[in-house]
Protein backbone atom coordinates (compact mmCIF):
# COMPACT_ATOMS: atom_id res chain seq x y z
CA UNK A 1 0.00 0.00 0.00
CA UNK A 2 3.01 2.52 1.03
CA UNK A 3 4.31 2.56 -2.87
CA UNK A 4 1.04 4.05 -3.64
CA UNK A 5 2.26 7.00 -1.88
CA UNK A 6 5.40 7.47 -2.96
CA UNK A 7 4.32 9.89 -5.87
CA UNK A 8 2.70 12.08 -3.32
CA UNK A 9 5.72 11.89 -1.21
CA UNK A 10 7.73 13.07 -4.16
CA UNK A 11 5.40 15.90 -4.77
CA UNK A 12 5.02 16.62 -1.57
CA UNK A 13 8.90 16.75 -1.68
CA UNK A 14 9.30 19.12 -4.26
CA UNK A 15 6.48 21.47 -2.40
CA UNK A 16 9.08 21.95 0.17
CA UNK A 17 11.77 22.53 -1.71
CA UNK A 18 9.78 24.89 -3.48
CA UNK A 19 8.78 26.50 -0.35
CA UNK A 20 12.65 26.78 0.83
CA UNK A 21 13.00 29.60 -2.09
CA UNK A 22 9.85 31.72 -0.61
CA UNK A 23 9.78 34.27 1.53
CA UNK A 24 9.04 35.03 5.30
CA UNK A 25 4.60 34.30 5.61
CA UNK A 26 4.85 31.32 3.04
CA UNK A 27 6.46 29.03 5.71
CA UNK A 28 2.83 27.71 5.76
CA UNK A 29 1.01 25.48 3.54
CA UNK A 30 -2.93 24.67 3.86
CA UNK A 31 -3.96 21.86 1.56
CA UNK A 32 -7.51 21.04 1.72
CA UNK A 33 -6.38 17.21 3.93
CA UNK A 34 -3.18 16.47 5.37
CA UNK A 35 -2.62 12.92 5.86
CA UNK A 36 -0.04 11.83 8.85
CA UNK A 37 0.86 8.45 8.53
CA UNK A 38 2.71 5.77 10.69
CA UNK A 39 2.58 7.70 13.86
CA UNK A 40 2.51 7.37 17.12
CA UNK A 41 -0.79 9.28 18.56
CA UNK A 42 -0.22 10.25 22.06
CA UNK A 43 -3.52 11.35 23.92
CA UNK A 44 -2.56 12.97 27.37
CA UNK A 45 -5.71 12.71 28.88
CA UNK A 46 -5.87 8.83 28.71
CA UNK A 47 -5.00 6.65 31.20
CA UNK A 48 -2.98 3.42 31.14
CA UNK A 49 -2.01 1.81 27.47
CA UNK A 50 -5.22 3.94 26.34
CA UNK A 51 -2.28 6.75 26.13
CA UNK A 52 -0.87 5.85 22.99
CA UNK A 53 -2.07 4.81 19.79
CA UNK A 54 0.65 3.24 17.56
CA UNK A 55 0.94 3.26 13.75
CA UNK A 56 -1.63 5.66 12.75
CA UNK A 57 -2.77 7.62 10.56
CA UNK A 58 -4.53 11.23 11.07
CA UNK A 59 -6.78 12.87 8.43
CA UNK A 60 -7.19 16.72 8.13
CA UNK A 61 -9.68 18.10 6.87
CA UNK A 62 -9.43 21.90 6.25
CA UNK A 63 -9.43 23.23 9.41
CA UNK A 64 -10.73 20.00 11.66
CA UNK A 65 -9.61 16.55 12.22
CA UNK A 66 -11.38 14.63 9.89
CA UNK A 67 -10.24 10.98 10.82
CA UNK A 68 -8.03 8.58 13.44
CA UNK A 69 -7.77 5.34 12.42
CA UNK A 70 -4.77 2.39 12.43
CA UNK A 71 -2.75 3.27 9.31
CA UNK A 72 -3.29 -0.15 7.83
CA UNK A 73 -6.71 0.18 7.26
CA UNK A 74 -7.14 3.94 7.28
CA UNK A 75 -7.71 5.44 3.14
CA UNK A 76 -5.88 8.63 2.30
CA UNK A 77 -8.08 11.36 0.66
CA UNK A 78 -6.70 11.38 -2.79
CA UNK A 79 -5.88 15.32 -3.25
CA UNK A 80 -3.84 14.70 0.18
CA UNK A 81 -0.62 16.11 1.27
CA UNK A 82 1.25 13.05 2.86
CA UNK A 83 3.29 13.57 5.85
CA UNK A 84 5.32 10.27 6.62
CA UNK A 85 5.30 10.04 10.42
CA UNK A 86 6.75 6.43 11.44
CA UNK A 87 9.13 6.98 14.05
CA UNK A 88 7.17 9.94 15.34
CA UNK A 89 4.74 11.15 18.23
CA UNK A 90 1.78 13.37 17.39
CA UNK A 91 0.36 15.89 20.31
CA UNK A 92 -1.88 18.16 21.27
CA UNK A 93 -0.87 21.39 19.88
CA UNK A 94 0.92 23.01 23.16
CA UNK A 95 -0.79 26.19 24.85
CA UNK A 96 1.16 28.70 27.27
CA UNK A 97 -2.06 29.84 29.38
CA UNK A 98 0.14 32.76 30.81
CA UNK A 99 1.97 35.55 28.06
CA UNK A 100 2.53 39.57 27.78
CA UNK A 101 2.93 40.54 23.90
CA UNK A 102 3.60 43.96 25.23
CA UNK A 103 6.92 42.66 26.92
CA UNK A 104 9.79 41.27 24.99
CA UNK A 105 11.76 38.89 27.50
CA UNK A 106 14.50 41.57 27.07
CA UNK A 107 16.04 43.75 29.84
CA UNK A 108 14.38 46.94 28.41
CA UNK A 109 10.90 45.67 28.75
CA UNK A 110 10.13 45.83 32.88
CA UNK A 111 11.39 49.59 33.03
CA UNK A 112 9.39 49.25 36.96
CA UNK A 113 11.50 46.37 37.79
CA UNK A 114 15.29 47.97 36.27
CA UNK A 115 15.49 51.46 35.01
CA UNK A 116 17.69 51.23 31.51
CA UNK A 117 16.09 53.84 29.67
CA UNK A 118 19.60 55.65 29.29
CA UNK A 119 20.54 52.81 27.41
CA UNK A 120 17.00 51.83 25.30
CA UNK A 121 14.42 54.47 26.07
CA UNK A 122 11.18 52.20 27.31
CA UNK A 123 9.13 53.94 24.51
CA UNK A 124 11.28 52.60 21.74
CA UNK A 125 11.10 49.12 23.42
CA UNK A 126 7.31 49.12 23.44
CA UNK A 127 7.42 50.54 19.39
CA UNK A 128 10.03 47.64 18.81
CA UNK A 129 7.41 45.24 20.00
CA UNK A 130 4.48 46.61 18.36
CA UNK A 131 6.70 46.39 14.88
CA UNK A 132 8.61 42.41 15.98
CA UNK A 133 4.44 41.01 16.63
CA UNK A 134 4.23 38.72 13.40
CA UNK A 135 8.51 37.77 14.48
CA UNK A 136 7.17 36.74 18.21
CA UNK A 137 3.92 34.91 16.34
CA UNK A 138 6.08 32.56 14.90
CA UNK A 139 8.76 31.80 17.60
CA UNK A 140 5.14 30.41 19.60
CA UNK A 141 4.24 28.21 16.49
CA UNK A 142 7.55 26.73 15.87
CA UNK A 143 7.77 25.89 19.48
CA UNK A 144 4.89 24.13 18.70
CA UNK A 145 2.30 26.70 20.59
CA UNK A 146 -0.60 26.99 18.92
CA UNK A 147 -2.79 28.47 21.45
CA UNK A 148 -1.76 31.71 24.16
CA UNK A 149 -3.38 33.45 26.57
CA UNK A 150 -2.00 37.07 27.09
CA UNK A 151 -3.38 37.66 30.59
CA UNK A 152 -2.91 41.69 30.91
CA UNK A 153 -1.44 44.56 28.57
CA UNK A 154 -2.52 48.24 27.46
CA UNK A 155 -5.61 48.70 25.17
CA UNK A 156 -3.03 47.12 22.67
CA UNK A 157 -3.64 43.66 23.46
CA UNK A 158 -7.09 44.12 21.45
CA UNK A 159 -5.32 45.17 18.11
CA UNK A 160 -2.62 42.12 18.69
CA UNK A 161 -5.80 39.69 18.89
CA UNK A 162 -7.09 41.14 15.82
CA UNK A 163 -3.73 40.68 14.11
CA UNK A 164 -3.56 37.24 14.96
CA UNK A 165 -6.88 36.35 13.96
CA UNK A 166 -5.39 38.11 10.45
CA UNK A 167 -2.32 36.71 10.42
CA UNK A 168 -1.11 33.33 8.42
CA UNK A 169 1.84 32.68 11.07
CA UNK A 170 -0.14 33.25 14.54
CA UNK A 171 -0.84 31.19 17.87
CA UNK A 172 -5.15 31.12 18.60
CA UNK A 173 -4.89 34.37 21.33
CA UNK A 174 -7.20 35.21 23.75
CA UNK A 175 -6.21 38.91 25.40
CA UNK A 176 -6.90 40.84 29.10
CA UNK A 177 -6.47 44.55 28.71
CA UNK A 178 -4.98 46.73 31.35
CA UNK A 179 -4.74 45.47 34.79
CA UNK A 180 -6.90 46.23 37.53
CA UNK A 181 -4.09 47.03 39.87
CA UNK A 182 -3.63 47.68 43.63
CA UNK A 183 -0.31 49.73 42.63
CA UNK A 184 0.99 52.60 40.12
CA UNK A 185 3.28 51.56 37.45
CA UNK A 186 3.92 55.00 35.91
CA UNK A 187 7.54 53.67 34.60
CA UNK A 188 5.26 51.95 32.08
CA UNK A 189 2.59 54.18 31.37
CA UNK A 190 3.26 55.79 28.18
CA UNK A 191 -0.09 56.88 26.12
CA UNK A 192 -1.82 53.38 26.53
CA UNK A 193 -0.79 51.84 30.25
CA UNK A 194 -1.03 48.00 30.66
CA UNK A 195 -1.21 48.57 34.28
CA UNK A 196 -3.92 50.88 35.82
CA UNK A 197 -4.14 51.67 39.53
CA UNK A 198 -7.70 51.60 41.17
CA UNK A 199 -8.93 53.13 44.47
CA UNK A 200 -12.55 52.09 44.23
CA UNK A 201 -14.78 48.99 43.06
CA UNK A 202 -16.66 51.91 41.14
CA UNK A 203 -13.67 52.59 39.41
CA UNK A 204 -12.64 49.09 38.63
CA UNK A 205 -16.33 48.59 37.15
CA UNK A 206 -15.72 51.69 35.15
CA UNK A 207 -12.55 49.91 33.91
CA UNK A 208 -14.04 47.01 32.92
CA UNK A 209 -16.77 48.16 31.14
CA UNK A 210 -14.26 50.08 29.04
CA UNK A 211 -12.15 46.58 28.34
CA UNK A 212 -16.22 45.07 27.79
CA UNK A 213 -16.48 47.24 24.84
CA UNK A 214 -13.63 45.54 23.60
CA UNK A 215 -14.64 42.09 24.16
CA UNK A 216 -11.91 41.23 26.46
CA UNK A 217 -11.64 37.43 27.40
CA UNK A 218 -10.80 38.33 30.26
CA UNK A 219 -10.64 40.90 33.04
CA UNK A 220 -7.07 40.69 34.83
CA UNK A 221 -6.49 42.01 38.57
CA UNK A 222 -3.22 42.87 39.55
CA UNK A 223 -3.68 42.09 43.51
CA UNK A 224 -0.58 42.83 45.44
CA UNK A 225 -0.61 43.09 48.82
CA UNK A 226 1.71 45.31 50.51
CA UNK A 227 2.31 45.67 54.60
CA UNK A 228 -0.23 47.58 55.80
CA UNK A 229 -2.97 47.60 52.79
CA UNK A 230 -6.76 46.96 53.79
CA UNK A 231 -7.14 43.64 52.02
CA UNK A 232 -10.95 43.90 52.65
CA UNK A 233 -10.91 47.37 50.71
CA UNK A 234 -8.42 45.96 48.22
CA UNK A 235 -11.08 42.67 48.14
CA UNK A 236 -14.14 44.27 47.20
CA UNK A 237 -11.98 46.36 44.21
CA UNK A 238 -10.97 43.12 42.76
CA UNK A 239 -15.08 41.59 43.50
CA UNK A 240 -16.35 44.56 41.71
CA UNK A 241 -14.07 43.77 38.44
CA UNK A 242 -15.01 40.54 38.61
CA UNK A 243 -18.99 41.08 39.34
CA UNK A 244 -18.70 43.20 36.34
CA UNK A 245 -16.87 40.58 34.15
CA UNK A 246 -19.04 37.92 35.06
CA UNK A 247 -22.59 39.98 33.98
CA UNK A 248 -20.93 39.76 30.69
CA UNK A 249 -20.15 36.13 30.71
CA UNK A 250 -16.37 37.18 30.96
CA UNK A 251 -13.90 35.52 33.20
CA UNK A 252 -11.53 36.93 36.30
CA UNK A 253 -7.93 36.16 35.57
CA UNK A 254 -5.78 37.23 38.99
CA UNK A 255 -2.28 37.81 40.46
CA UNK A 256 -2.18 36.61 43.70
CA UNK A 257 0.59 35.12 44.88
CA UNK A 258 0.41 34.86 48.54
CA UNK A 259 -1.89 32.68 50.23
CA UNK A 260 -4.17 35.00 52.54
CA UNK A 261 -4.23 37.68 49.20
CA UNK A 262 -4.91 34.37 46.70
CA UNK A 263 -7.82 33.11 49.03
CA UNK A 264 -9.62 36.87 48.95
CA UNK A 265 -8.82 36.69 44.78
CA UNK A 266 -10.78 33.36 44.88
CA UNK A 267 -13.82 34.87 47.21
CA UNK A 268 -13.94 37.93 44.90
CA UNK A 269 -14.31 35.37 42.55
CA UNK A 270 -11.31 34.88 40.40
CA UNK A 271 -11.30 31.79 37.91
CA UNK A 272 -8.00 31.80 36.81
CA UNK A 273 -5.04 32.30 38.97
CA UNK A 274 -1.96 33.41 37.04
CA UNK A 275 0.50 32.38 39.37
CA UNK A 276 1.49 29.75 42.22
CA UNK A 277 1.49 30.55 45.74
CA UNK A 278 4.53 31.47 46.65
CA UNK A 279 5.10 32.37 50.42
CA UNK A 280 3.49 28.94 52.07
CA UNK A 281 1.86 25.77 52.16
CA UNK A 282 -1.55 25.88 50.08
CA UNK A 283 -4.62 24.18 52.95
CA UNK A 284 -7.87 22.91 52.69
CA UNK A 285 -9.68 26.22 52.33
CA UNK A 286 -7.09 27.25 49.79
CA UNK A 287 -8.65 23.93 47.39
CA UNK A 288 -12.11 24.43 48.71
CA UNK A 289 -11.96 28.02 47.59
CA UNK A 290 -10.09 27.16 44.00
CA UNK A 291 -13.08 24.42 43.41
CA UNK A 292 -15.83 26.11 43.98
CA UNK A 293 -14.53 28.40 41.34
CA UNK A 294 -13.82 25.66 39.13
CA UNK A 295 -10.41 27.81 38.90
CA UNK A 296 -7.64 27.16 37.08
CA UNK A 297 -3.85 27.15 38.36
CA UNK A 298 -1.32 28.55 36.60
CA UNK A 299 2.62 27.48 38.46
CA UNK A 300 4.52 30.15 36.37
CA UNK A 301 7.60 28.41 37.63
CA UNK A 302 10.38 29.82 36.10
CA UNK A 303 9.84 33.85 35.50
CA UNK A 304 10.86 34.97 38.43
CA UNK A 305 14.49 33.11 37.69
CA UNK A 306 14.54 34.13 34.63
CA UNK A 307 14.59 37.88 36.09
CA UNK A 308 17.40 36.77 38.39
CA UNK A 309 19.52 34.84 35.72
CA UNK A 310 19.13 38.42 33.32
CA UNK A 311 19.76 40.82 35.76
CA UNK A 312 22.68 39.37 37.06
CA UNK A 313 24.19 38.83 33.61
CA UNK A 314 24.21 34.83 34.07
CA UNK A 315 21.03 34.16 31.84
CA UNK A 316 22.05 31.51 29.02
CA UNK A 317 20.12 30.40 25.67
CA UNK A 318 18.74 26.86 26.49
CA UNK A 319 19.66 24.06 23.05
CA UNK A 320 15.77 25.05 22.20
CA UNK A 321 16.33 28.83 22.81
CA UNK A 322 18.97 28.33 20.66
CA UNK A 323 16.67 26.72 17.91
CA UNK A 324 13.06 28.28 18.71
CA UNK A 325 13.60 31.66 19.84
CA UNK A 326 13.87 35.28 18.63
CA UNK A 327 17.22 35.54 17.21
CA UNK A 328 16.93 39.54 18.28
CA UNK A 329 15.91 38.93 21.41
CA UNK A 330 18.64 36.11 22.46
CA UNK A 331 21.03 38.66 20.99
CA UNK A 332 20.20 41.11 23.62
CA UNK A 333 19.93 39.28 26.48
CA UNK A 334 23.70 39.49 27.44
CA UNK A 335 23.50 43.67 26.93
CA UNK A 336 24.51 44.48 30.48
CA UNK A 337 28.24 44.14 29.20
CA UNK A 338 27.94 46.92 27.41
CA UNK A 339 27.34 49.61 30.38
CA UNK A 340 29.71 50.36 32.51
CA UNK A 341 29.89 48.71 36.03
CA UNK A 342 29.35 51.73 37.87
CA UNK A 343 26.80 52.74 35.85
CA UNK A 344 24.64 49.74 36.55
CA UNK A 345 21.08 50.42 38.21
CA UNK A 346 21.82 49.08 42.25
CA UNK A 347 19.82 46.02 42.03
CA UNK A 348 21.78 44.61 38.92
CA UNK A 349 24.50 45.13 41.13
CA UNK A 350 23.22 43.55 44.10
CA UNK A 351 21.74 40.20 41.76
CA UNK A 352 25.56 40.21 40.25
CA UNK A 353 26.84 39.95 44.05
CA UNK A 354 24.89 37.19 44.55
CA UNK A 355 26.68 33.75 44.82
CA UNK A 356 24.09 31.27 44.90
CA UNK A 357 21.99 30.12 41.34
CA UNK A 358 18.68 31.21 41.30
CA UNK A 359 15.91 28.69 42.05
CA UNK A 360 12.46 28.46 41.51
CA UNK A 361 10.68 28.87 44.65
CA UNK A 362 10.43 26.09 46.65
CA UNK A 363 6.98 26.74 47.89
CA UNK A 364 5.54 27.13 44.62
CA UNK A 365 7.13 23.80 43.73
CA UNK A 366 5.79 21.80 46.35
CA UNK A 367 2.29 23.57 45.87
CA UNK A 368 2.50 22.07 42.38
CA UNK A 369 2.34 18.42 43.54
CA UNK A 370 -0.25 19.77 46.40
CA UNK A 371 -2.68 21.01 43.83
CA UNK A 372 -2.58 18.48 41.27
CA UNK A 373 -3.16 15.35 43.82
CA UNK A 374 -6.34 17.77 45.34
CA UNK A 375 -7.88 17.80 41.86
CA UNK A 376 -7.16 21.25 40.82
CA UNK A 377 -6.51 21.92 37.22
CA UNK A 378 -3.46 22.85 36.57
CA UNK A 379 -2.79 25.25 33.62
CA UNK A 380 0.89 25.43 31.73
CA UNK A 381 2.05 28.92 31.86
CA UNK A 382 5.00 30.97 31.36
CA UNK A 383 4.58 34.27 32.26
CA UNK A 384 7.07 34.95 28.96
CA UNK A 385 7.87 38.67 28.04
CA UNK A 386 9.15 38.94 31.49
CA UNK A 387 12.57 39.41 31.55
CA UNK A 388 14.28 36.46 30.74
CA UNK A 389 11.39 34.70 29.79
CA UNK A 390 11.03 34.86 26.52
CA UNK A 391 8.45 34.06 24.49
CA UNK A 392 8.02 30.47 22.53
CA UNK A 393 10.75 28.50 23.87
CA UNK A 394 10.47 29.36 27.53
CA UNK A 395 7.53 26.69 27.68
CA UNK A 396 9.93 24.01 27.64
CA UNK A 397 11.62 25.64 30.56
CA UNK A 398 8.84 25.66 32.09
CA UNK A 399 7.63 22.22 31.99
CA UNK A 400 10.97 20.98 32.92
CA UNK A 401 10.61 23.09 35.57
CA UNK A 402 6.90 21.08 36.46
CA UNK A 403 8.33 17.83 35.86
CA UNK A 404 11.04 18.51 38.54
CA UNK A 405 8.25 19.46 40.78
CA UNK A 406 7.16 15.70 40.77
CA UNK A 407 4.60 15.87 38.03
CA UNK A 408 4.91 13.32 35.19
CA UNK A 409 5.80 14.32 31.96
CA UNK A 410 2.45 13.29 30.92
CA UNK A 411 0.58 15.43 33.55
CA UNK A 412 2.67 18.42 32.44
CA UNK A 413 1.88 17.09 28.62
CA UNK A 414 -2.43 17.43 29.85
CA UNK A 415 -1.91 20.91 31.57
CA UNK A 416 -0.46 21.97 28.55
CA UNK A 417 -3.35 20.64 26.02
CA UNK A 418 -6.20 19.61 27.39
CA UNK A 419 -6.27 21.91 30.61
CA UNK A 420 -4.71 24.88 28.63
CA UNK A 421 -8.07 24.57 26.13
CA UNK A 422 -9.95 25.64 29.10
CA UNK A 423 -7.80 29.08 29.63
CA UNK A 424 -8.92 29.73 25.63
CA UNK A 425 -12.32 28.98 26.61
CA UNK A 426 -12.00 26.11 23.53
CA UNK A 427 -12.45 22.79 25.66
CA UNK A 428 -15.07 21.56 23.28
CA UNK A 429 -13.27 22.03 20.22
CA UNK A 430 -9.42 21.67 21.49
CA UNK A 431 -6.84 19.93 23.36
CA UNK A 432 -7.50 16.66 22.47
CA UNK A 433 -7.05 14.67 19.56
CA UNK A 434 -10.20 13.32 18.01
CA UNK A 435 -12.71 13.33 15.09
CA UNK A 436 -14.37 16.74 14.65
CA UNK A 437 -11.82 18.81 17.11
CA UNK A 438 -9.91 21.83 15.29
CA UNK A 439 -6.88 20.42 13.71
CA UNK A 440 -3.73 21.98 15.65
CA UNK A 441 -1.05 19.60 16.71
CA UNK A 442 2.49 18.93 17.26
CA UNK A 443 4.23 16.29 15.45
CA UNK A 444 7.49 15.28 17.21
CA UNK A 445 10.49 13.71 16.28
CA UNK A 446 10.87 12.00 20.20
CA UNK A 447 8.72 10.52 22.87
CA UNK A 448 7.42 13.18 25.09
CA UNK A 449 6.66 10.81 27.72
CA UNK A 450 10.07 9.25 27.94
CA UNK A 451 11.70 12.73 28.47
CA UNK A 452 9.60 16.63 28.59
CA UNK A 453 12.34 17.83 26.69
CA UNK A 454 11.69 15.75 23.48
CA UNK A 455 8.48 18.04 23.09
CA UNK A 456 10.88 20.93 21.53
CA UNK A 457 12.23 18.24 18.87
CA UNK A 458 9.54 19.56 16.64
CA UNK A 459 9.35 18.13 13.07
CA UNK A 460 6.20 20.00 12.14
CA UNK A 461 3.06 22.04 13.94
CA UNK A 462 -0.19 22.37 12.52
CA UNK A 463 -2.59 24.90 13.53
CA UNK A 464 -5.97 25.51 12.38
CA UNK A 465 -5.49 23.30 9.60
CA UNK A 466 -1.97 24.95 8.01
CA UNK A 467 0.86 23.16 8.31
CA UNK A 468 4.65 25.23 9.38
CA UNK A 469 7.82 23.54 9.63
CA UNK A 470 9.76 25.18 12.85
CA UNK A 471 12.85 25.69 10.86
CA UNK A 472 11.32 28.09 8.16
CA UNK A 473 9.52 30.24 10.47
CA UNK A 474 12.67 31.12 12.58
CA UNK A 475 14.67 31.08 9.44
CA UNK A 476 12.09 33.66 7.94
CA UNK A 477 12.31 36.14 11.14
CA UNK A 478 16.63 36.32 10.89
ZN1 LIG B 1 2.12 38.02 33.87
Amino acid sequence: MRRKYIGYRLLFMTFLGFLALLPAETAKVSPAHIAIVGGTVVHPERNGPATLERDMTIILSGQRIQTIGPAKTTPLPKDALVIQAGGKWIIPGLIDSHVHFFQSGNLYTRPDAVDLNKWVPYAKERARNTARLPATFKVWLASGVTGVADVGGPFWNFDVREAARRSAAAPRLVVAGPLISMVARPQMALDDPPIIKIDTPDAARALVKRQLERQTDYVKAWFIHRKGDDLAAQEAIVKAAGDTAHAAGVRLAVHATELLVAKAALRAGADLLVHSITDQAIDDEFIELVKKNRALYTPTLFVSMGYALALSDSWKPTEAELRLGDPQILQAMNDLKKIPADELPERIKQLMSRKVAPKPSSAAMSNLRKVWDAGITVVMGTDAGNIGTVHGPSVFREMELMVQAGLTPQQVLLSATGNGARTLGLQADLGVLAPGKLADLVILDADPLANIANLSRIHRVIKDGALFDPVQLIESIR
